[in-house]
């Protein structure tokens, strides 16, 4: 895969409107325009509706942008094309409000944005959680309104973190007299929740974690009863004795994951509002899931040349497959310097996951 575009190059290729909408053209029909009714090649252009072909075999107009994450899209090519550009160049993934800053345009613009390339590059994401998870809930103050000062409220957040062996990647077997050893996170899910009932936490669980996993907890009384039920919506409940101060060792990922995002929180939002509170644990956790696959192309980014391709996960996320999968590296022992999720075990963080989580606005 190419490097991405430096600044200047992005510049001198995207001017303005039409040059961005020649480069969709380009990618999405590069043999020329194919009618998607009727496989029709030849076409008019349009010139009452911009970057538009009417086909002269059926008359159906298609314009560059249908079916592309672009569809239907108010806003210009080129805050797209610009976004895309800061989504491939930041290898740590750019958040809502350093986009917003970028492009000049609200915060609320910028996360749709994002969302929409999010869905987009995830969808492999969205799997529900298996194998091993930790799950616990932690609570976190927020302010009201965008005035500086004291937290206003507190609201739960629940969290569930799947924990596979760091060596094999593979989920490690059930054992519940053993603390799991060697471990690494794989994705997170994060959520806020009304409150710490049974209602809320098993809709929480049922939605984000398949059914059998076994769910790594403390002894909270509302876990019970997942365990039971019709067979195919039972998990396996592996409850730890948990005294006052032992949870972020008993349940060690879980609570890395709660302390890590409170210090991005308060790092580059100088503390949670209410209003967003959902929007920055998704973006939380997209960064966190998206940690083992930085590199994405532009063109995949902005939905192009995915047609022709297989849809593997490594072909969705632009990069070949490890070669190292199917024969992995014998450790003697368990790596103790930097990780790729940037974490050692012993729970000190390495110098490039606090860049990552404590970068700002002003740094991007
Ligand atoms: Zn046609």
């Amino acid at each position: 895969m190419s490097r991405p575009r430096s600044l200047s190059q992005f510049q001198a290729e995207f001017p303005d409107e039409a040059a961005c909408a020649e480069f969709l053209i380009r990618h999405r029909w590069p043999a020329g325009f194919v009618c998607p009714t009727c496989r029709g090649c030849r076409a008019a252009r349009l010139r009452s509706r911009a970057y538009t072909f009417e086909c002269l075999g059926c008359g159906r107009q298609t314009s560059v942008t249908a079916g592309t994450i672009l569809h239907r899209t108010k806003l210009p090519l080129t805050t797209w094309f610009w976004t895309a550009h800061l989504i491939a160049t930041h290898s740590n993934g750019i958040s809502a409000l350093q986009l917003a800053t970028q492009l000049g345009v609200k915060e609320d613009t910028a996360w749709l944005l994002l969302h929409k390339f999010r869905a987009a590059m995830t969808d492999r994401e969205r799997q529900q959680l298996h194998g091993l998870v930790e799950i616990d809930q932690t609570e976190i103050p927020f302010r009201t309104d965008d005035s500086a000062g004291a937290p206003e409220g507190r609201v739960v957040i629940i969290g569930a973190v799947e924990i596979v062996d760091r060596i094999t990647g593979e989920a490690p077997k059930t054992d519940f007299n053993r603390t799991y050893k060697n471990t690494r996170p794989r994705r997170v899910r994060l959520a806020v929740i009304a409150d710490e009932t049974q209602d809320s936490i098993h809709a929480f669980v049922r939605e984000n974690i398949a059914p059998g996993t076994t769910l790594l907890t403390d002894g909270h009384s509302s876990y019970l009863g997942l365990n039971e039920g019709p067979e195919t919506e039972r998990y396996v409940l592996d409850q730890r004795v948990v005294g006052k101060m032992a949870a972020h060792l008993v349940l060690f990922w879980v609570h890395r994951v709660f302390s890590l995002m409170k210090r991005w929180g308060m790092g580059t939002f100088h503390g949670f509002r209410a209003k967003h509170l959902d929007r920055y644990l998704e973006e939380y956790a997209f960064r966190f899931n998206r940690r083992y696959w930085r590199r994405v192309s532009f063109e995949r980014i902005l939905g192009l040349a995915l047609d022709h391709q297989p849809h593997g996960y490594a072909a969705v996320v632009g990069r070949k497959p490890r070669p190292n999968r199917a024969n992995p590296p014998k450790r003697l022992a368990p790596r103790q310097r930097k990780t790729a999720d940037g974490m050692r075990r012993d729970g000190t963080e390495t110098h490039a996951m606090q860049e990552t989580l404590l970068d700002g606005p002003d740094s991007a």
